[in-house]
C-alpha cells in the first residue's frame, strides 16, 4: 500500500460529538476532557461552536470553555461559526481559529442554514475580514461534499464551485465533510486525487461520519490519495442534527490503533486518548460505536 507516513487528527468530539447528545455536559467536564486531549498529544482540537444556543444547547457555553481550558502554545483550538457574530464571540474568549461551513447541497443548506450555498458564500467575505481584524485564522468546511440524503449525487463541479468561493474569500484551509456518511472509499480516492491536483494551494481536511460503516475505510482511501488531516471523535460519539439516523464521526482511538499498527505517525498517545474516550463516554452515560472501547 502506498500511504502517507504521518497524519494529523483533529479531535472534534467536544463539538461534533457532543452537539447532538441529550446529556448536557458541564463546562467543567468539557474543560477536563479538552485538557486531557492536549496532554494526550492532540495538536488540533475542535472545542465547540459559536452558534445560536437555542439551536444547539450543548454548545451554549463554548465561550466559557475557551476561557477556561489550559491552552498549549502548539495546539490549535478551533470552533465552528456560522456568521459575523461567531467571529466576535471567538474574539471575545481567545479563540484564534474558526471554521465556517456551507453545504454543497442546496437542499441541505436550506434545511441547515436557511439559505442557498451561494448566499452562504456571499457572507464569507465579511466574516474573513472581521476575523483578520481580530487576528483569527479562518478555515472552511464543505458538508455533503460526497452526497446527501436530499440529492441523488452532488456533482464534483458543485463542490469545486464552493472551493473556489472559499478561495475567493481568502480561505485556503478547506474540509471536505461527509456529515451524512454516504461517502465510499473509491469515491474518496478519486475525488480526493482530483481536488489535491487541482487545488495544490489548499490545506485539506477530510471529515467522515460512520453512518454506513465506511468511515475508517474512507480515511484509509484518503491516506492513499495523499490527505494528511482528518477529523475524528472520541468513542465515535455524535450524529448530525440535520441528518436523521446519522452516526458519529470515525472513532478517534480506532484510527489511532490502525495508525499504530501500520506505523503511521500521529503524535498522539493511544492509551491516553483511550482514557479520554472512556471518560467522555462515562460522562454521557451510554455506550458508543467505538470498536476499541468495546
Ligand atoms: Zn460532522
Amino acid at each position: 500500500m502506498d500511504l502517507v507516513k504521518a497524519i494529523t487528527l483533529c479531535e472534534v468530539g467536544p463539538r461534533d460529538g457532543l452537539q447532538s447528545e441529550k446529556t448536557l455536559l458541564t463546562t467543567e467536564q468539557k474543560v477536563e476532557l479538552i485538557n486531557d486531549m492536549t496532554a494526550a498529544g492532540f495538536r488540533v482540537i475542535e472545542v465547540g461552536s459559536f452558534v445560536n444556543p437555542k439551536a444547539v444547547p450543548q454548545m451554549a457555553d463554548t465561550d466559557d470553555v475557551f476561557t477556561r481550558i489550559a491552552k498549549a502554545p502548539d495546539v490549535e483550538y478551533r470552533a465552528l461559526i456560522a456568521n459575523l457574530r461567531g467571529v466576535r464571540r471567538a474574539a471575545g474568549c481567545g479563540c484564534r481559529k474558526v471554521k465556517l461551513n456551507v453545504s454543497a447541497s442546496t437542499a441541505h443548506n436550506l434545511a441547515n442554514l436557511n439559505c442557498t450555498p451561494s448566499e452562504s458564500v456571499a457572507g464569507f467575505k465579511s466574516c474573513v475580514e472581521e476575523a483578520q481584524n481580530c487576528n483569527i485564522a479562518v478555515s472552511g468546511s464543505i458538508s455533503m461534499a460526497f452526497g446527501s440524503p436530499w440529492d441523488k449525487e452532488i456533482p464534483i463541479g458543485d463542490v469545486k464551485k464552493v472551493v473556489e468561493a472559499y478561495l475567493a474569500a481568502g480561505v485556503t484551509e478547506i474540509s471536505l465533510s461527509d456529515a451524512a456518511g454516504v461517502a465510499y472509499p473509491s469515491q474518496v480516492f478519486d475525488m480526493g486525487k482530483e481536488m489535491l491536483q487541482e487545488y495544490p494551494q489548499v490545506k485539506w481536511w477530510l471529515h467522515f461520519h460512520n453512518t454506513r460503516g465506511l468511515g475508517i475505510a474512507n480515511i484509509l482511501a484518503g491516506m492513499e490519495a495523499g490527505f494528511t488531516n482528518y477529523d475524528t471523535s472520541f468513542g465515535g460519539v455524535g450524529g448530525c442534527p440535520f441528518v436523521p439516523g446519522a452516526a458519529g464521526n470515525v472513532t478517534t482511538e480506532d484510527v489511532l490503533h490502525m495508525c499504530e499498527q501500520m506505523k503511521i505517525t500521529t503524535g498522539i498517545d493511544l492509551d491516553l486518548a483511550m482514557a479520554v474516550s472512556k471518560k467522555a463516554v462515562s460522562m454521557l452515560g451510554h455506550g458508543t460505536d467505538g470498536y476499541l472501547l468495546r
